[in-house]
């Protein structure tokens, strides 16, 4: 199974609609060992979504963020500036907090 696949299955609605996604509205920024990251577009309510899938020794983790970004300009953000794992979890703690 390609990573893409097995990363994508876990990010399977738009985290603003709800909707649910379509994979082939989905494309890949960035792909490594570690890291897959997604840009995606709800076709329901048109919102841009970064995904980060990582594995981890507890699995795989991913994790949906709202963008203004385009892919394009998504793609441009991460080749200039990579995301760092803390940078992730950071994000994750926003939007998961722990009660
Ligand atoms: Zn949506």
């Amino acid at each position: 199974m390609k990573g893409q696949e097995r990363g994508l299955k876990h990010l399977t609605k738009c985290p603003l609609c709800k909707a649910k996604y379509s994979h082939s509205q989905a494309s890949v920024l960035e792909e490594n060992e570690m890291r897959t990251v997604f840009h995606l577009t709800c076709s329901k309510c048109n919102s841009a979504v970064l995904a980060f899938v990582s594995s981890s020794q507890q699995g795989i983790v991913s994790l949906g963020v709202a963008t203004d970004l385009t892919g394009q300009e998504a793609k441009k953000m991460i080749k200039e500036k990579p995301v760092s794992p803390e940078q992730v979890l950071k994000v994750y703690e926003y939007f998961n907090p722990r009660s």
